[in-house]
């Protein structure tokens, strides 16, 4: 059997980075790991080979070699998907699909013309599939009825299929699940709240075969919460410490995990010492009462800006997550969002509009109380709420538009960036982590160009690259990527700000239809 894996395209969003990819000749931040994985579960006889869309096309000699097409994506690649099941199906092609996307919502995936639809976690329902191919079935759905996989029996993904060059940073994914029990998460609905962890050898056997295949750059350690399972990650940070300083430091990780890894320096101290260099928190909001509302518990125990503080103070770099549009939020959100950004100096601060996604708690809630509006299921940062909340939608999404620009004005994401790098202190890894190429030098000459010389913010970035240089020198290099992140967010800040705005008109349209009609029939 000859299988094509394909990736879909992601939308342009706030993740996509494409200016700074650019910059340094790079397609994507990060490949497809469930693909990669899925092509190591599925028979080692049957010959496969991966395409990521978002790096490049697929070529007509691997259309025809094909003899099953499988793709998997996550719901804001929705359009491309389904674009390219009907390519395939077009060219008489087998296809199946699978990930989180047909996961969620089975009933879209059923009529996009896939002829398998392969759900939840493949460890378990790929042995299906492959069972139902070999005697002959040409259709099929499978699924795990609640069933979790016990991870330490996947086996490493198959990193030589994917195209190192094209992507910023690979990754490797040590757990799934997450315990908490937030109510907008769909996580715990795809993954559920028993963390899983691979074993210390299991990751280390995945690190080691992407040091043979020469990978010596960032690693992406993709779990939902790398600290859920606290126990089993400091044994496993444990045996990469040692790892790492065998192989003389070859990769940089970086993670997301909950805000509670403030609380436990010994895996703090951990984490830097096995060279992790960022970590992406879900703060989602400074507001006490949404996050009580929203069962996101962990986030009111301690004060959240003096947890941002110790994990920066400990040498991680902080990215977060924000949300407007709780239950019951009071009006300015989006100004307290900005100040509590600024305040801590979190230079990358994800921000979107709250979303009820398939399946959630917090979906469930709304369609009970029968709040949830008739809205496409792509969502991302330029996507309206899909549902009413409990103030106006239009006073949401202006707060939300305002906010966003304040955030990614070039002068505030400049200071707020050095001031992080400040704070963050030297690395205290030995990070051996360097690439001098002509590629690296015309990157640096180019934001050096664009920043230091075409912006109006040019004299700030000369004045805060000096004072990194004179205050934290080890730091210049990861300080000047952050700032080269500036050129995504100045562009996608219009787009944000565009598309809300524009999805606003119709829905007040649509409202004030919507009343003419009542009151006509009243
Ligand atoms: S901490 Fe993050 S992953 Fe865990 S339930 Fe909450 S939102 Fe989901």
């Amino acid at each position: 059997m000859r299988v094509l894996l394909l990736y879909p395209k992601f939308p342009k969003s706030f993740w996509s980075f494409e200016k700074a990819l650019e910059l340094v000749d790079r397609k994507a931040m990060l490949p497809p790991l469930g693909l990669a994985t899925v092509a190591a579960i599925l028979p080692q006889t049957w010959q496969y080979k991966l395409v990521d869309h978002n790096t490049r096309a697929i070529t007509e000699a691997e259309w025809d070699w094909a003899d099953l097409v499988i793709l998997s994506a996550m719901i804001v690649q929705k359009e491309d998907f389904l674009a390219q099941i009907q390519e395939a199906k077009r060219r008489g092609k087998l296809v199946a699909v699978g990930g989180p996307y047909a996961t969620a919502l089975p009933h879209e995936a059923e009529t996009s013309g896939a002829d398998f639809l392969i759900l939840d976690e493949g460890e378990i329902t790929l042995p299906m599939f492959v069972e139902a191919v070999e005697r002959g079935d040409r259709a099929g759905v499978f699924r795990a009825n609640g069933e979790k996989p016990d991870v330490t029996t996947t086996p490493i993904p198959r990193f030589e299929l994917l195209d190192f060059d094209a992507y910023d940073s690979l990754s490797v994914q040590f757990s799934r699940g997450c315990p908490f029990q937030c109510e907008f998460c769909d996580i715990i609905v795809l993954y559920g709240r028993k963390p899983r962890t691979k074993s210390p050898e299991q990751i280390l056997a995945e690190l080691e075969r992407l040091y043979e295949l020469g990978w010596r750059r960032s690693i992406f350690m993709v779990d939902d919460n790398f600290i859920g399972n606290k126990r089993n990650v400091k044994l496993m940070l444990k045996a990469l410490k040692v790892w790492m300083a065998e192989h003389n430091y070859p990769f940089r990780f970086n993670t997301e995990a909950s805000i509670d890894l403030a609380s436990d320096q010994e895996m703090m101290d951990l984490m830097v010492e096995c060279n992790f260099n960022a970590v992406f928190l879900g703060i989602e909001t400074p507001d006490e009462a949404s996050l009580a509302l929203t069962q996101k518990f962990q986030n009111t125990r301690d004060s959240m800006s003096e947890s941002v503080d110790t994990i920066v103070r400990s040498g991680l770099r902080v990215m977060a997550g924000f949300i407007i549009g709780f239950d019951g939020e009071k009006p300015g959100a989006g100004d307290r969002i900005v100040r509590f950004v600024e305040k801590t100096t979190i230079p990358t601060a994800m921000f979107s509009m709250l979303q009820a996604l398939p399946d959630t708690a917090l979906l469930h809630r709304l369609k009970k109380e029968g709040r949830l509006l008739e809205q496409d299921s792509g969502m991302n940062q330029t996507t309206l709420m899909n549902f009413i909340p409990t103030r106006p939608l239009e006073d949401i999404a202006h707060e939300y538009v305002e906010a966003f620009w304040t955030l990614y004005d070039p002068a505030s994401y400049l200071d707020r960036t050095y001031r992080h790098f400040l704070k963050l202190g030297a690395p205290k890894c030995p990070s051996r982590v360097r690439e001098v190429s002509w590629v690296n030098i015309r990157a640096l000459l180019t934001l050096c160009w664009r920043q230091g010389v075409v912006r109006k913010t040019r004299v700030q970035f000369w004045l805060n690259l000096l004072g990194i240089l004179r205050h934290n020198p080890k730091v210049w290099e990861p300080y000047l990527g952050v700032c080269a992140l500036g050129e995504h967010f100045l562009e996608y800040r219009q787009i944000v700000k565009e598309q809300i705005e524009a999805q606003l008109q119709v829905y007040l349209e649509a409202e004030a239809l919507h009343r003419t009609r009542s009151l006509d029939a009243a």
